[in-house]
């Protein structure tokens, strides 16, 4: 179809998604990467985030945490660590995720658990920020 381009996501649990889209703003480590149909070849390392797409005129959002995109022919494939659409999102799980990881914030420990509860903590913040308007 003119005008849209094959989004893929994948991770270790299965296959996420794969639609025709309009545009995907995917978090990369460098800075969000805006997609559009016939997008140049490209490989990227992805963040912690959100990620959006745009199918038949509304946004829908999948949290994302690490792992590649490839962009090639018309098609962007989205290796991620861990994938969640909005609607499978288990908002309260992220909410007492993010609690928990705040606490351990809170209270003084080595460097490499804080560097973990930051993770955890953004990880949560994602997935809470994926599920707003979810069905
Ligand atoms: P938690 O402490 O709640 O387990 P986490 O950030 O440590 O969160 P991960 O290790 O990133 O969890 O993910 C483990 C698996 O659980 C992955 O398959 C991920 O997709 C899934 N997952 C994690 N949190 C949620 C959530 N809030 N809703 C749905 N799936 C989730």
């Amino acid at each position: 179809m003119a005008g849209t381009f094959s989004l893929r996501i994948v991770s270790p649990e299965g296959n996420v998604l794969k639609e025709d889209v309009e545009f995907a703003v995917i978090p990369g480590e460098l800075g969000e990467l805006g997609i559009l149909p016939n997008h140049a070849p490209l490989i990227a390392g992805m963040d912690i985030g959100v990620l959006r797409y745009n199918l038949n005129g509304a946004v829908k959002r999948v949290a994302v945490a690490g792992g590649f995109v490839e962009v090639i022919e018309n098609s962007a494939i989205v290796l991620a660590d861990t994938a969640e659409l909005s609607e499978d999102i288990d908002v309260a799980r992220a909410q007492e995720a993010r609690e928990r990881a705040k606490k351990r914030l809170s209270t003084r420990t080595n460097e490499i658990d804080v560097r973990r509860a930051e993770y955890a903590l953004r990880r949560a913040a994602a997935r809470i920020e994926a599920s707003v308007g979810k069905k």
